[in-house]
């Protein structure tokens, strides 16, 4: 038997290494499993290559748990070590990776900082455990062999009996650790990390109730089932994202979302399926999630996987940030293992990779557009908020959603900006050939608005998402000439200026004499008394806040403070003097009943906004009472 000493610098870099990944001492098993793995592709691709002319024969990797010797296995049937090799790739290779590593590390104090993730391969194993045993047999039938190390640079190594070609990597799982030989810790484990790799994991067996052998019938005739014991496979090796596109069905798709989130039960909206090789490889699998407005946001993430190998769920700085609230899967073996998030940011492949997801979403977003109209048109309100994300916070993505972004009108008709601003130009240019588009951003309580700008035949689009004062801005930059107003900003006749004046009823005099009448009535912090000749129809009073102080005031809710953020709650009260009400107001000489009128109609104008609230409310009802 050899008794050796690993070359390392540093004494003692297990207890280091314990430290340094306190957080993700799970990541051992990961690790192990994905060296078998590799090491049963390994005799695949040999036994393709004609190096290796036996049998594989079942190739399963296996998961052993023994609570009572404190040990777990793992076992695969893969090309294996001989003593020569395991001198070579373990005490070499693992152990110099370890060093690096905590060289790298072990002068920095913000343990925080260092990575979510980080693949430390084999040495990881003495996180968990306090001795780890490697008993080995080459695929080339060499005498097997036996390694022994506690983590300390000593180690034995010495010929043993095996006679099944493979590795056993054997943990003595420590006293701090014992979490590791519970049966649902390790299948928890299992199911995050191993779920998609590419050869079959056993764990343990399960009951299956199949045909019984014998054929026997019960008394209605059907075949009686017998309960069987067989392998309980964790994972499915080849996922759909593995798979050519063109081999898929739409429900193998639905299959493969609901395998991926067992615990969501709504469909996604559609997919996109990512394949590219070139300049870096690729594959995976996005979904539009359908959103709710409760849905748990952080709940079902992008998994991303490196060769079918979970790495993370946090994606960030991989895939575009309007995008991470899809679902699905990224696989590329371009990113690395040890994946931590300054590092992502900063590399060049990563970079690579957010973009050209961007422009595959933004294709398959045209695609669909293009195929069938009707059905992108159904989805929209259920993607927007991605979309309008994506145009505001990506310029290459909003030049590619100009094809395929939509606009709903209050009549339910979805155009384009290009078709709404072809539609409304004859009719909604002002006098100073500015194109206006009117918005909405509240059906419901602009409806008296909607309503006198739908009787002139104009178009008002509903713009009531979130991101919509945002967006509002960036589309008059992209719209020549054009202005976006809100239909409660002003009068209809105002807000598109066609100079068709409406001869006033009352003179500038008579005006001067109303204004204070009006003003007693109302906060005169709050309103500003605005006189409109308008039609003798429109309402004797309206209430209507200009679209730029509106604006600012959304800009530094969301900014959070800023000037306008300070600035008290701002509108006008739009008198139309041509309404007979008005001209009653004015001639009214009994002071009491003039006050009356004016509170009654300005209440009016309040309450249609839903701005009549509390005390001033249960004085207007019981006026109205009174009046009737
Ligand atoms: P990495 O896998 O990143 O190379 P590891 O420390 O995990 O680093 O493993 C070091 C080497 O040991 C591997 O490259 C491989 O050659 C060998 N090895 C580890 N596990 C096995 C295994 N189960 N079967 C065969 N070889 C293995």
């Amino acid at each position: 038997m050899a008794k050796g000493k690993i070359k390392v610098q540093t004494e003692n870099i297990f207890p280091i290494i314990k430290k340094f990944l306190y957080s993700d001492h799970e990541i051992f098993l990961r690790e192990l499993i994905a060296n078998a793995t590799d090491a049963t592709k390994k005799l695949h691709a040999l036994s393709s290559l004609g190096e290796f002319k036996g049998e594989i024969g079942n190739d399963t990797i296996e998961i052993i748990l023994d609570k009572s010797a404190k040990t777990l296995t793992v076992r695969d049937k893969g090309i294996g070590m001989s003593e020569e090799e395991i001198k070579k790739y373990i005490n070499q290779i693992a152990f110099s990776g370890a060093e690096e590593f905590v060289n790298k590390f072990k002068d920095k104090t913000d343990t925080g900082n260092i990575i979510g993730k980080f693949g430390l391969g084999f040495y990881s194993s003495f996180m968990v455990a306090e001795r780890v045993e490697i008993l080995s047999k080459n695929y080339k039938d060499e005498p097997a062999a036996h390694w022994e190390c506690d983590g300390s640079p000593e180690y034995s190594l010495k010929e043993a009996e095996k006679n099944e070609r493979g590795t056993d990597i054997i943990l003595h799982i420590a006293e701090d650790s014992t979490e590791f030989l519970e049966e649902s810790r390790i299948k928890t484990l299992l199911e995050k990390y191993c779920k998609f790799m590419p050869v079959a994991i056993k764990f343990g067996t399960k009951t299956e109730y199949i045909d019984n052998a014998a054929g026997k019938k019960d008394k209605d005739g059907n075949i009686e089932k017998e309960a069987v014991q067989v392998d309980n496979i964790i994972n499915n090796p080849t996922p759909a994202w593995t798979k050519a596109p063109s081999t898929l069905t739409d429900d193998d798709y639905k299959n493969f979302y609901r395998e991926l989130y067992p615990f969501n039960f709504e469909e996604s909206l559609f997919h996109i399926h990512l394949n590219v090789d070139y300049p870096f490889n690729l594959t995976g699998i996005l979904y539009f999630p359908k959103i709710k407005p409760n849905m748990e946001v952080q709940k079902d993430k992008i998994q991303l996987y490196s060769r079918q190998v979970f790495i993370t769920d946090s994606v960030e700085g991989i895939v575009p940030d309007f995008l991470t609230l899809l679902h699905g899967v990224i696989d590329s073996p371009d990113i690395p293992l040890n994946v931590s998030r300054s590092y992502l940011q900063s590399d060049g492949n990563v970079k690579k990779i957010s973009s050209h997801i961007t422009k595959k979403v933004a294709d398959k977003l045209e695609e669909l557009f293009k195929k069938d109209r009707e059905d992108f048109e159904k989805k929209w309100d259920d993607i927007k908020i991605f979309i309008e994300y994506g145009m505001l916070s990506d310029e290459k993505f909003n030049e590619r959603a100009q094809k395929f972004a939509l606009y709903k009108t209050t009549d339910g008709k979805y155009l384009t900006l290009d078709e709404l601003t072809e539609k409304i130009k004859p009719l909604q240019t002002d006098k100073d050939d500015k194109l206006v588009v009117l918005y909405t951003s509240d059906v419901e309580t602009q409806h008296a608005y909607i309503q006198s700008a739908k009787d002139k035949g104009y178009e008002v689009i509903i713009l009531d998402s979130p991101l919509s004062s945002h967006l509002v801005g960036r589309l008059e930059q992209q719209v020549e000439k054009s202005t976006f107003t809100r239909v409660d900003a002003d009068t209809i006749e105002k807000l598109i200026n066609k100079n068709e004046e409406i001869p006033s009823k009352l003179s500038d005099k008579e005006k001067e004499e109303l204004k204070p009448v009006i003003e007693e009535v109302i906060s005169k912090e709050k309103f500003t008394v605005q006189f409109e000749s308008m039609n003798e129809t429109d309402q004797p009073m309206t209430i209507v806040q200009p679209e730029f102080i509106r604006r600012m005031k959304e800009m530094s809710k969301m900014g959070g403070g800023g000037m306008f953020g300070a600035f008290p709650e701002s509108y006008n009260l739009v008198v139309n003097v041509n309404h007979p009400l008005i001209s009653k107001l004015l001639k009214e000489k009994d002071n009491n009943k003039q006050k009356e009128i004016a509170k009654q109609t300005a209440d009016l104008a309040l309450l249609s906004q839903n701005m009549l609230k509390g005390e001033e409310l249960t004085k207007f009802i019981k006026r109205s009472i009174e009046l009737i």
